[in-house]
């Protein structure tokens, strides 16, 4: 019988062979960018493939393979490839001129749809991807509290260099760190002891998105509000990948109000995009007729494709309701591929809430990164790469985020191409207990 490590060989060369244009197109990117790469998640051996267009939910590649996109850019291509409205929007904004050099209607505009959303940001501020927002947090908390220590949870993720997985990164930004269980408010408690007045901020995703696809429990971030009071810290709430698990994010589900909260990815209607906002009386801090403000500059901050995009999608298409009937889709799809492979006796489910979700190679409760610590990444890959030879694209990691154009027939393709990858490997994927 042939092992998961021939499977996986096989798997890979098939897909080698079938994608030269994209291994050329990486090969000639080697010359100038690192390992052809230059943002780190894209990239897995042997080489990614070259996307050169979308629509809908679906991509091409450089060698003409079609795709059922569930990966959505990872939360950020939420309106899908090709929304007429943000087009339209788009293209309005560069007939009026490219980089205009002073204020426009725009950021405004803008800012109140964000707020209406997010009351919780009574002031905020546009940045440019959400490691910057979450950076600005950290900082205005820092500069707020006159402390430098931080709180943040292993597995979480909040930008390049704001990463915790395994811990940390050699590439972080130099804040005093001190990392926690995610989910586990004794560890939580236990680390900020012997901190308690030095502590600025408690940074946490309220669910570990690249870690994972992680939820946290609501008496668990409901605690960490608790704590954060308890030591004078701000939590930080960052809602880059899950402010679109209802119109509010995952804080009005919860009923949860932070002092500060980070947005990204799909608020700008597909192009980059970054927002941080709280409590008036920090953010205040930036109005630049105060005498001692702080500076928050940046070239692009209110640049105009960004907001023209942002306030087409806020503004006529991501109703509460498509909202809402998207993660409802999200949970539908999740439950559904989680009983198959329960009934396929297959070790392996998708973890998330809504419209995102994570493939996790072994069964049982997942609470935190500690719990992953025993997956063998070797069956995510052969599923990754079986997925993909039948045009089904999900990140490498396993990660899916669907999207507005993403729909019951989308969702029938995905299971029916799950369901043919576990009937034809099944021997060897792990099997349940
Ligand atoms: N915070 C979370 C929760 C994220 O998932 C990400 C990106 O994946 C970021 C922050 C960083 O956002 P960006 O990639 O726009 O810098």
């Amino acid at each position: 019988m042939r092992n998961i490590d021939q499977a996986l060989a096989t798997a890979i060369e098939r897909y080698r062979q079938a994608n030269p244009a994209s291994e050329r197109i990486h090969a000639d990117a080697t010359q100038a960018l690192p390992g052809g790469n230059t943002r780190s998640v894209l990239f897995f051996p042997p080489f990614p493939p070259a996307m050169v267009r979308g629509e809908g939910c679906r991509l091409w590649d450089a060698d003409g393979h079609a795709y059922l996109d569930a990966l959505g850019e990872f939360t950020a291509g939420l309106y899908g490839h090709s929304e007429p409205a943000i087009r339209a929007a788009v293209a309005e904004a560069l007939a009026g001129g490219l980089s205009l050099s002073s204020h426009t209607a725009r950021e405004g505009a803008l800012a109140r749809e964000v707020q209406r959303r997010f009351p919780s940001m009574e002031l905020l501020r546009f940045t440019n991807s959400g490691t910057e927002a979450n950076l600005m947090a950290l900082a205005t908390a820092c500069a707020h509290t006159g402390r430098r220590k931080v709180l943040v949870f292993k597995g979480g993720y909040h930008g390049g260099v704001l990463a915790f997985a395994g811990g940390g990164s050699p590439v972080n930004v130099p804040h005093e760190w001190i990392v926690a269980r995610y989910n586990d408010l004794d560890d939580v408690r236990a680390r900020a002891a012997p901190h308690r007045g030095e502590l600025a901020a408690i940074l946490v995703e309220p669910m570990l998105g690249s870690g994972g696809c992680i939820p946290g429990e609501p008496a668990f971030l409901h605690g960490l509000r608790a704590l954060a009071d308890d030591c004078g810290a701000l939590l930080v709430l960052d809602e880059v990948m899950t402010s679109r698990l209802s119109f509010g994010g995952r804080q009005a589900l919860l009923g949860l109000r932070p002092d500060l909260t980070t947005l990204g990815k799909y608020f700008g209607g597909g192009l980059s995009f970054g927002a941080f906002g709280g409590r008036a009386g920090l953010m205040q801090g930036y109005d630049p007729r105060g005498e001692r403000a702080w500076q928050h500059a940046g070239t692009f901050n209110n640049n105009v494709l960004t907001m023209a995009a942002g306030l087409a999608g806020l503004t006529q298409v991501l109703t509460a309701e498509r909202l809402q009937a998207l993660n409802a889709r999200g949970d539908a799809l999740r439950g559904r591929l989680n009983a198959l492979l329960v009934e396929q006796g297959v070790a392996m489910q998708f973890t998330g809430l809504g419209s995102l979700m994570q493939l996790q190679p072994l069964a049982g409760p997942v609470r935190s990164a500690d719990d992953l610590a025993a997956a063998d990444d070797r069956f995510k890959a052969l599923v990754f790469f079986e997925l993909l030879a039948r045009g089904v694209f999900m990140a490498r990691r396993g990660f899916m985020a669907l999207s507005l154009p993403f729909d019951d027939a989308a969702c029938d393709a995905f299971a029916a191409a799950l369901e043919d990858v576990v009937n034809v490997h099944r021997p060897l994927l792990p099997a349940c207990d």
